[in-house]
């Protein structure tokens, strides 16, 4: 199984190459990585598992993380319904594109982390609030998908991943903690 050892840190130079686009249908190999990653989240998510194999708990990972440079990340989010007995969105996702996005911005009121940095890096990251995506799913049928919000903000940071960024990146280094106009802070719309 995955664990943090297996976890590329920032400074690793895969991180910064673009990945490569996968070829349809997937080999063995790569669809027994694929449900791996999504394994690992499963199980970061999962408090006595992860304290048991010291894992980080991750809404999602790429695989450019673990040292695979392809165009491959995996999602893990659960629902905010705590009565949900589905997560909001769960899957891996196989050569991702973003295919139209909103105008409207959006970003997590306390900045993003990353599987991959062991550092607290505060500033908004600025994200599409909505995203309308295609990607192949682990048994190569393709899949289009509309998101908003969190899951839209997880799969921008993956897709980010593939392409050689990193979510520090995107924060405006001289004023990290600036809202630019037009980007609104996660959730508080809804106050
Ligand atoms: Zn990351």
């Amino acid at each position: 199984m995955i664990t943090m050892k297996d976890v590329i840190r920032e400074g690793h130079p895969t991180l910064r190459i673009v990945a490569e686009k996968m070829t349809i249908p997937l080999n063995d190999e790569e669809k027994d990585l694929a449900k791996e990653l999504l394994k690992f989240l499963k199980t970061s998510q999962d408090p006595e598992l992860a304290e048991k194999y010291e894992l980080r708990p991750g809404v999602g990972i790429a695989a450019p993380q673990v040292n695979v440079s392809k165009r491959m990340i995996a999602v893990h989010v659960p629902s905010d319904d705590p009565e949900a007995t589905e997560p909001e969105f769960s899957t891996v996702l196989v050569n991702p594109k973003i295919i139209s996005h909103s105008v409207q911005q959006t970003c997590l009121p306390e900045g993003e982390g990353c599987l991959s940095v062991d550092r607290e890096i505060p500033g908004y990251v600025p994200r599409h609030k909505r995203i309308r995506i295609e990607y192949f799913d682990i048994e190569g049928n393709k899949q289009k998908k509309r998101l908003k919000d969190f899951p839209a903000i997880v799969v921008q940071h993956e897709i980010d991943h593939l392409n050689g960024v990193m979510f520090f990146d995107r924060i405006d280094p001289d004023n990290p903690l600036a809202l630019p106009e037009g980007l609104e802070v996660l959730g508080s719309e809804e106050q």
